[in-house]
């Protein structure tokens, strides 16, 4: 797996480990963490490979599945990271379904609700083309994985290569980082720490937002298949960012007020999945309700603020 010390890899890596699967983590740091996957080093089933994935992916084991989450997720760590994001999103694509090509292996790619950029169909069905404006400053990320989607469909249809096409959307839950600058981690630690949550334009920008552990189910059930996808997984229980803001605020008990600031150029308005092909394919819901993810997603931020407070 690329990417398995981030977020959603490390989630990921959890589950597979648990199930019995041998996990080869390749990943560079350059927005996960170590502690994400501290737990795991050293057992049985977890190797940790610390190589840039744009370098070829010299796996001497057995693969069965690549997963290729290797990428900047978070708009601040893109737009910090333009030129990596680009290149992990072609070079790193190209190195991990080469090594799908070689092994015989089925090939799992972590897309995103970005390649429908600012949608004008809602909500967003996988046959919808999307609206990217090739030239912004999110381009970096939604070009990039718009390219590694062509990739991945070519090794398909030159190579015969196994190939499945995941577009996550909004994804939350512990293990993100306080400064991701995405909404959760921003709204949980302001409001844990009395600060003003800043919220965007005039907050009814609406976002859906899907519990880490149904993603990671997700991507698991759509790695067991032989479905090319693209397959949307995200959760259809569409919230507005100020109603987001104001349910972080009743979770934490804070008194923090709301403060209204600009919106980022090219901020999509409206985000939902179709969830249709996840549903009926797979069998595949969300299963766990926003305030109980946001609960545990509170508890675990709780948890660092003091960890961090003691050290
Ligand atoms: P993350 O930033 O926490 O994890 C990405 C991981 O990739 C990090 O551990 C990082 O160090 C690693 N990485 C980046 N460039 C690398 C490179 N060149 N070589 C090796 N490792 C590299 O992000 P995340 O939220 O866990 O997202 C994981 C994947 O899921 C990404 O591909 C992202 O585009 C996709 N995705 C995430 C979301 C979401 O809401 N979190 C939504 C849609 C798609």
């Amino acid at each position: 797996m690329t990417g398995g010390a981030g977020f959603i890899g490390s989630h990921l890596c959890d589950a597979l480990t648990h199930s019995g699967f041998a996990v080869i983590c390749v990943d560079n740091f350059l927005t996960g963490s170590r502690d994400n996957i501290e737990h795991l080093l050293g057992t049985e089933n977890f190797t940790l490979i610390e190589q840039d994935a744009n370098d070829k992916l010299a796996v001497a084991d057995e693969v069965d599945v690549v997963f290729h989450l290797a990428s900047p997720a978070s708009p601040a760590d893109y737009l910090r990271h333009p030129i990596p994001t680009l290149s992990v999103g072609s070079i790193g694509t190209l190195n991990a379904l080469e090594l799908a090509r070689e092994r015989g292996a089925r090939f799992v790619l972590a897309s995103t609700s970005e390649v429908y950029g600012d949608p004008h169909q809602h909500p967003q069905t996988e046959s919808y083309w999307g609206n990217v404006n090739p030239i912004g400053p999110r381009s970096v990320y939604d070009e990039a994985k718009r390219f590694a989607e062509a990739a991945t469909a070519a090794y398909r249809r030159e190579y015969g290569t196994d190939t499945a096409i995941v577009r996550i959307f909004n994804t939350f839950g512990p293990r993100m980082r306080t400064d991701d600058g995405r909404a959760v981690p921003a709204f949980v630690t302001r409001a844990l720490a009395g600060q003003p949550l800043r919220v965007s334009g005039d907050g009814h920008q609406s976002r859906s937002l899907c519990y880490v552990e149904d993603t990671v189910a997700g991507l698991l059930v759509v790695a067991a298949s032989d479905h090319p996808g693209p397959v949307n997984l995200g959760t259809e229980d569409e919230r507005t960012v100020l109603a987001l803001a104001h349910l972080v605020l009743d979770l934490t008990g804070s008194a923090a007020e709301i403060e209204f600031i600009a919106l980022p150029e090219d901020d999509p308005v409206r985000r939902r999945p179709d969830t249709t092909v996840a549903r009926e394919v797979f069998g595949w819901v969300p299963r766990t309700a926003i305030e109980d993810g946001l609960a545990a997603t509170v508890a675990w931020f709780t948890q660092q603020l003091a960890a961090g407070a003691a050290r």
